[in-house]
């Protein structure tokens, strides 16, 4: 019989890594420092209405966290994205995106119409089709990459928003490897990113046709993604989850590991670390030195979201739109859902529902500024945009200091030396390695729980 897993952190990569081992026979326990479980899913009341004030989407082209809804018996209330349209900030106020996967058209002649860009810029990023290869494929920055291809106006007006807004991270310093390979593929195997957007938007025609639909780009929980959180905490065993006890500390012992908390000591075979990489890299300093700093150097950016409800009767003020990005520099907001639009409800009734993100790498001094500062300043911004009115009648700025762990030039190799260089039996999982997204912290969860669950003698030999 192997002995129990301390999993120390009860976000969603948390809570899934121990269900899964609950799931597998493995007893598992769940540290986590706060007094509520799910970390970064969270809800906020704003106007009477129940809103998402972190993770709001699940993405449907990454199928884990979807199948995870659907064993816990949340199949029923998953909702896709009404079908709108997403836009671009741009001198000429908002613009759809050209048709095609990540900003990259599929339609030169779309490209070439398409209003907000320089002739010269549309020129450059059409020059894409008859540039070489890159020789070699060594990781580099997605700025890198898209910069050579279409040139730096359609990276920084069209491509960077959307792609660079995913991890609020600055394009030139995320790593392709890390964050979006497809591109280095299409380069490799089309030798264009534009043939390769094309190619990969006829596969997904194909699939159509052949009666396999893809999947909703984006999917909701109805009632709001904490119920992933509860179900999960439910089927884990609320006994198992042990709230307000972050671990202090963990130890060698014969066999396996203490985790101290300020108040306990659990035993346990393996050690999963869960939390934010630069609270693993003080946990696992004493037990793997030369690991410490390398945890410690995935840089974290700050960010904040905006939640805006609008008087009744301003729903039509908004444009038919799941939103807009913005490029860097050009607006404080970085990005914005109109959420009444994308996710309608009935309990909105004819009011406006906005949520704005601020802070991104460069910009996070922005998150600093006072709630009502910040307030009037996004809401003064939507209003020139969209003609929303210049004040909400309820708002709430829910802030999220050192949220985004930097995917940058490098990630996966250091991930990996951080993986090779723990002790055996110490894991780490999560946001911050092998996947940013709601979606991919449940896929690492799933396969950690795999792992430990594969090799089940005690691990540490004292
Ligand atoms: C504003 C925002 C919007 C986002 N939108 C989306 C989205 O729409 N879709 C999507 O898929 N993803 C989105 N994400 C990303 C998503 O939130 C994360 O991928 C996911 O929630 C990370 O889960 P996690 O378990 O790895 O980490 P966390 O949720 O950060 O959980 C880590 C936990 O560890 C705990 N902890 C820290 N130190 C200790 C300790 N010493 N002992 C015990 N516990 C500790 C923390 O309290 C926390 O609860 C968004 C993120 C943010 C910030």
């Amino acid at each position: 019989m192997s002995g129990p897993v301390v999993v120390v952190g009860g976000g969603i990569a948390g809570l899934a890594t121990a269900y899964r081992l609950r799931r597998a026979g493995r007893e598992a326990f769940v540290l986590e420092a706060e007094e509520e479980p799910g970390g970064k899913v969270r809800s906020a009341e704003v106007g009477g209405l129940e809103l998402e004030a972190g993770p709001d989407s699940l993405l449907g082209r990454k199928p884990w966290a979807v199948e995870l809804c659907r064993e816990l018996g949340l199949g029923d209330d998953l909702v896709p994205a009404a079908p709108v349209p997403t836009h671009v900030y741009t001198d000429r106020g908002l613009l759809r995106f050209p048709s095609g996967p990540f900003g990259i058209s599929t339609d030169l002649g779309e490209l070439l119409r398409w209003p907000g860009m320089s002739l010269a810029g549309k020129l450059r990023a059409a020059g894409d089709l008859a540039l070489p290869g890159r020789a070699g494929d060594e990781d580099e920055s997605l700025g890198s990459l898209l910069r050579r291809r279409i040139g730096d106006e359609a990276t920084e007006r069209l491509v960077a928003p959307l792609l660079g807004g995913l991890f609020a991270g600055d394009v030139d310093r995320l790593s392709v490897r890390a964050t979006f390979p497809e591109l280095a593929a299409w380069e490799r195997e089309h030798g264009s990113l534009l043939l390769g957007a094309r190619a990969e938007a006829r596969a997904a025609a194909a699939r159509r046709r052949g009666g396999e639909g893809p999947p909703p780009m984006f999917l909701r929980l109805r009632g709001g993604l904490r119920r992933l959180v509860l179900a999960l905490v439910e089927a884990l065993g609320r006994e198992r989850l042990l709230l307000g006890s972050p671990a202090r500390a963990i130890e060698r012992r014969s066999g396996g590991y203490r985790v101290r908390t300020d108040d306990r000591e659990l035993e346990a075979d393996a050690v999963v670390l869960a939390c934010p990489a630069y609270a693993a890299a003080e946990l696992v300093e004493p037990l793997a030195p030369a690991v410490a700093p390398l945890l410690a150097a995935i840089p974290y950016v700050s960010t904040a979201v905006v939640l805006l409800v609008y008087p009744a009767g301003t729903a039509d003020a908004l444009p038919v739109s799941s939103g807009f990005v913005v490029p860097r520099g050009k607006l404080a907001i970085s990005a914005a859902t109109f959420v009444s639009r994308k996710w309608p409800e009935e309990a909105f009734d004819d009011r406006a529902v906005v949520r704005c993100f601020l802070g991104a790498a460069g910009s996070e001094d922005l998150v600093e500024e006072p709630d009502a500062d910040i307030v009037e300043g996004v809401a003064r911004q939507l209003a020139a945009v969209v003609g929303l009115p210049d004040r909400p009648e309820a708002a709430r700025v829910i802030r999220w200091p050192r949220a985004m762990p930097q995917y940058e030039v490098g990630h996966l190799d250091r991930v990996t030396e951080i993986e090779a260089g723990l002790p055996p039996g110490v894991f780490v999982v999560g946001q911050a390695y092998r996947g940013a997204g709601i979606p991919d912290c449940v896929r690492q969860a799933n396969e950690l729980a795999a792992r430990i669950t594969a090799a089940p003698t005690s691990p540490a030999s004292g």
